[in-house]
């Protein structure tokens, strides 16, 4: 079932996620959602505060890369910055260039079944990790920009909204 999308600056994007301690026929239903909302919108990543729920889970489907369901993830850096265009579902209309995020990680994270996940992901898919991982602890990827752009991108973003 396609979920209403949560759009900046709804303060519920600014709460953090609980961690995922039942893996059950809710959490299940929950990614399906999660799927099914991203697909609509044509995403490569969502996480469930974004659909309103502040759980630890995000789905990811970067380009050739499988559907990655994540729950309760983390990772490590083990790349370098990047040059990278970024936008977001919840500010839908923007996308900036920035080199904020690394080419690298090693993921750690839960699959549905409550069974240890762990891979590596480059480029855009790592990018997307760390996007998705700033959703969960409440961040937005404006947060990574200077006072300058994140004001510029806002005002492109509030003309979109107005129109
Ligand atoms: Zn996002």
């Amino acid at each position: 079932m396609i979920r209403p999308l949560v759009t900046h600056p709804d303060s519920r994007l600014r709460l953090p996620s609980r961690p995922v301690a039942r893996f059950d026929q809710s959490l299940r239903d929950l990614v399906a959602d999660m799927v099914d909302t991203m697909h609509d919108a044509d995403g490569i990543g969502l996480a469930a505060v974004q659909i309103g729920v502040h759980l630890q889970v995000a789905v990811m489907e970067v380009g050739d890369r499988p559907l990655r369901v994540l729950v309760n993830p983390q990772y490590d850096a083990l790349g370098e910055p990047m040059t990278l265009e970024e936008g977001c579902l919840s500010l839908p209309g923007v996308r900036e260039r920035s080199k904020t995020r690394v080419d690298w990680v090693r993921v750690r994270a839960m699959d549905l079944d409550g069974n240890p996940l762990e891979f590596e992901a480059e480029g855009l898919e790592a990018a997307c990790v760390q996007h998705e991982c700033d959703h969960i602890r409440g961040r937005l990827y404006i947060d990574h920009l200077s006072a300058v752009r994140r004001q510029r991108l806002l005002r492109r973003y509030e003309a979109g909204r107005r129109r």
